[in-house]
């Protein structure tokens, strides 16, 4: 059981970190995505661009105990790098985390690889850079609106074909199949990565005949057929379909806050309290994410510490 799991190893989920450990929280994890920590830094910012502190004129008083002031794109990635190998951060990259669910005694992080964590209380702090995993050949530009990366845009009847092995593609099949002739296409032929419930679920459909399945075999293109989809496979088969849904890791942060069934409001921005408190008790959200427009790196910073302030508290009651 993990104390505080960060879910984001970006400035605001390292400062989170960093503040709980300087209130004495010793068991506190960062899962990122991403290889590294800073993901959106490495990924957006030009090589030696600027950093600001007042970034767009936003002043921000920093009240927690990092010392972050005007630099460079390689001057933030070398404090936010010190500041984690001194106080021995424990940051789990290449972890996608899914989504998270509240138990009895606290919360259960998913990961796109099928692992589960345990923790007593959750931070997101996934910033708004996030995207679908993508496959690597062309999607033509006529077929762009009938290949997806959620379910918002199926119509009923529609011939559907879900891609992907893991818990969001096996969950996606087996609803959709009772309403939509649907079929599972995985590369693999064996489900490794599902948790139980999800297994037995699949084994269901697939043996009552709703879901149809295309197992061990690659897409290898997509074509337009009469305003259609056509997918060829690597075994040299074709098949039309009127549309298709990718999950193959990678979320939208909209699609991640959905999946984790907090509360947003009209803007589709979560809602949470003054203390950074989601719908959703000792689920907290911090940084760009949590807020509708702006951000910055030392607003970020300054949510994290207030988050990890009231969690310490909360831990010693
Ligand atoms: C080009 C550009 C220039 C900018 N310049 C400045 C500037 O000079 N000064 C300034 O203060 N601000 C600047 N900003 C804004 C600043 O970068 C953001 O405000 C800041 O990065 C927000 O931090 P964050 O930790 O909330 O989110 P992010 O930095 O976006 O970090 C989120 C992290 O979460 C990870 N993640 C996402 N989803 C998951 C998941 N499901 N599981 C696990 N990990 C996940 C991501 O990989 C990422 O590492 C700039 C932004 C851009 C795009």
């Amino acid at each position: 059981m993990i104390d505080v799991a960060i879910v984001g190893a970006g400035t605001t989920g390292i400062s989170t970190a960093i503040e709980s450990k300087k209130l004495g929280v010793e068991n506190v994890a960062i899962f990122e995505k991403g290889e590294s920590y800073l993901t959106t830094i490495r990924k957006f910012y030009k090589d030696g661009k600027r950093v600001d502190r007042d970034y767009k004129g936003q002043e921000v008083t920093l009240k927690g105990s990092i010392d972050f002031c005007d630099g460079n794109k390689e001057s933030t990635l070398d404090l936010f790098g010190s500041l984690l190998s001194s106080n021995q951060i424990d940051l789990k990259p290449q972890t996608d985390i899914e989504r998270i669910s509240k138990t009895e005694d606290g919360f259960e992080l998913l990961s796109s690889g099928g692992e589960s964590f345990k923790a007593r209380f959750v931070v997101i702090a996934i910033g708004k850079m996030g995207q679908p995993n993508k496959p690597s050949y062309a999607i033509p530009l006529p077929i762009r609106s009938l290949v997806n990366f959620n379910a918002n845009s199926i119509q009923k009847d529609e011939k559907l074909l879900i891609v992907g092995g893991g818990n969001s593609a096996v969950e996606y099949a087996y609803d959709l199949c009772k309403t939509n002739p649907t079929t599972l296409n995985y590369r693999r032929s064996e489900f490794a990565r599902i948790n139980d419930a999800n297994a037995q679920e699949l084994q269901k459909v697939i043996s009552s005949g709703e879901l149809q399945t295309k197992l061990g075999v690659d897409i290898v293109a997509l074509s337009e057929d009469s305003g259609r989809v056509c997918v060829e496979f690597a075994d040299s088969t074709k098949e039309t379909y009127d549309r298709i849904i990718y999950a193959i890791g990678g979320s939208t942060p909209l699609d991640f806050l959905q999946k984790c069934k907090l509360e947003l409001d009209e803007k589709q921005t979560p809602k949470s309290s003054e203390i950074h408190e989601t719908s959703i008790q000792d689920l907290f959200i911090a940084g760009d994410i949590a807020l509708q427009s702006g951000g910055s790196i030392a607003i970020g910073l300054n949510h994290g510490y207030e988050i990890a302030q009231e969690i310490a508290k909360r831990l010693k009651n």
